[in-house]
């Protein structure tokens, strides 16, 4: 569960990956029949699997059935705030926002709040870099069988030390405690192949 997004070499893998690069890039929900064409695939698989992935929470449909999520990265969801320079997405869970940031070497701003005490926690980054490392602390959780109600729900940022362990406790120790730099670091690994689909589909 804590490496969902290694540069895939499966259908289903490769569709997420197309599906982030195409929101990073237009910023607007995808059609099915356009994620297919893009991605070099039949559009009725392509339609069966987008089902399947959104069930499992790995993307996000409008109501109008159009891809508005992907691999954490969100038009319109989600709790946490991400600014790629200066366009505004949501993510699914704190660890998504470092990592994508991370991945894409991007100026970015984050802006969520503690798990615990609701405080607001704001930081940039710079080329990828997070411009701290600390006091906050990223849970990590572990996951297990749903993505989002066991990995990207209880996987959020603390204000500091303390909360961190009041959460770590809470969360039963199914996880683990990272600061903002290793979270990006390790983030920065996770979401390499959303990144270089990020790159394969820039505009030039
Ligand atoms: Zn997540
Ligand atoms: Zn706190």
């Amino acid at each position: 569960m804590n490496t969902p997004l290694l540069p895939a070499v499966d259908a289903p893998g490769i569709l997420r990956e197309v599906a982030f690069a195409l929101l990073l890039r237009d910023r607007r929900p995808i059609e099915i029949d356009d994620l297919a064409f893009v991605a070099g695939m039949a559009a009725e698989p392509v339609r069966e699997a987008v089902t399947r992935l959104a069930k499992g929470g790995w993307l996000d449909l409008d109501d109008t059935g159009r891809i508005a999520g992907s691999a954490g990265l969100s038009l319109a969801t989600g709790p946490h705030a991400l600014a790629i320079g200066g366009a505004a997405f949501r993510t699914w869970c704190a660890y998504d926002a470092l990592g994508i940031a991370a991945a894409l070497r991007a100026d970015a701003l984050v802006e969520t709040t503690c798990g615990r005490c609701s405080t607001a926690i704001t930081f940039e980054f710079r080329n990828g870099q997070p411009d701290r490392s600390g006091p906050e602390r990223l849970w990590l959780a572990d996951g297990g069988g749903d993505l989002r109600g066991s990995f990207c729900t209880p996987t959020v940022l603390l204000c500091g030390e303390e909360h961190a362990a009041d959460w770590a406790e809470a969360q039963g120790g199914r996880g683990r405690l990272l600061n903002l730099a290793a979270g990006a670091r390790l983030g920065g690994e996770a979401w390499a192949g959303c990144a270089s689909a990020a790159k394969r589909l820039a505009r030039p």
